[in-house]
């Protein structure tokens, strides 16, 4: 029982017991993980005491396929002019990556960070970062587990939604035995998977199909096919009519394609600003990528921004993978 990890968890349940006014928030472009696992946490902090002020606070917008959470309306536009005791930031590897939640966890008497990528940097008071966590929803299994709150059908599915999308349901390599026996858990509950996995994974739009197909037409590969780049436009957004949120599936098809070993999605913000992702299957470590970037991530899953325009941007992003090839 000497793992850090418990002591942390201990330290952060006495600041939530301690506190009132409680805010949680995730990183911008949020994704399954984040949005589960503060949603899960949410629910738990107010079933330990329902007196508490336990509030989320909307960074950016929700992406469709998340809609059917259990109390999403939770998350919403927060006002900085109310007293915040307790920040609780799940899945944000630093603050920058909070948007506007930044400024909630600036006003608050203590920090607790909670997340599982390599690249953190331990800006909370209490930082519980485990990066051998296929996602944060597993550490915020843990933690709930801790605060002696039952886990129940609503915040089960929250949890089972953030860990299969994180870990491309149960395929990708952060998943270990306990990713898999913490969704037995989940499963005890009588959650509906078939129910879940028709909102996250078959629930396509017409939109977001042809989106899909027309960027993988423009696939570009190079060093034998080893490398996959697509780009996504503003333009081929208003063609298809889109969000950037449907860029969702491109680049793991990417990575699926044989000769691929680190696959690359270009998403024009605007004329000066494109995000970029990586995926890598086996060799390279993608983070490290992104890093040079002032990015961050995981191994296999990684992102950054950079200010420039997309062939610009392209040029330097493949630089900097072909320089990871041995
Ligand atoms: P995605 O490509 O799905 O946006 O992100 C892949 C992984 O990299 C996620 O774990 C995400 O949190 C992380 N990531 C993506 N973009 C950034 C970024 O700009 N900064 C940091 N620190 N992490 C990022
Ligand atoms: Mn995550």
């Amino acid at each position: 029982m000497n793992n850090p990890l418990n002591i942390l968890m201990e330290e952060a349940i006495q600041l939530i017991n301690r506190n009132k006014n409680i805010f949680i928030s995730s990183h911008v472009q949020p994704d399954g993980d984040s949005v589960g696992s503060i949603l899960a946490l949410a629910m738990a902090v107010k079933a330990l005491d329902r007196n508490k002020n336990v509030r989320i606070v909307k960074v950016d917008d929700i992406p469709s396929d998340l809609l059917f959470l259990p109390n999403i309306e939770m998350i919403k536009e927060q006002d900085l002019n109310q007293p915040v005791d307790l920040f609780i930031s799940l899945d944000s590897s630093d603050m920058d990556r909070l948007g506007i939640g930044k400024e909630f966890a600036l006003k608050a008497k203590k920090i607790i960070n909670i997340d599982h990528h390599v690249t953190n940097d331990n800006f909370g008071d209490i930082n519980i970062i485990s990066s051998s966590s296929g996602a944060t929803g597993e550490i915020v299994f843990d933690l709930i587990k801790k605060m002696g709150v039952e886990i129940d059908k609503e915040i089960a599915t929250c949890l089972y939604t953030a860990i299969s999308m994180d870990t491309g349901s149960f395929m990708y390599s952060n998943t270990t035995y306990k990713t898999h026996l913490i969704a037995a858990e989940l499963l005890k509950t009588g959650i509906d998977i078939n129910d879940i996995n028709i909102n996250i994974y078959q629930s396509r739009s017409i939109e977001r199909t042809n989106l899909f197909i027309d960027s993988l037409n423009k696939l570009e590969t190079f060093l034998d096919n080893k490398i996959g780049i697509v780009t996504v436009t503003q333009e081929m957004l208003k063609v298809h009519n889109a969000k950037m949120e449907d860029t969702e599936g491109i680049i793991s098809f990417v990575r699926g394609i044989k000769p691929i070993e680190v696959a690359c999605l270009l998403k024009e913000v605007d004329e000066k600003e494109v995000k970029v992702s990586l995926r890598s299957k086996k060799e390279v470590d993608v983070s490290k990528i992104s890093s040079k970037f002032n990015g961050g991530g995981h191994i296999r899953a990684a992102g950054c921004t950079i200010y420039e325009n997309i062939a610009v941007a392209k040029e330097m992003i493949l630089k900097e993978i072909l320089s990871n090839f041995r």
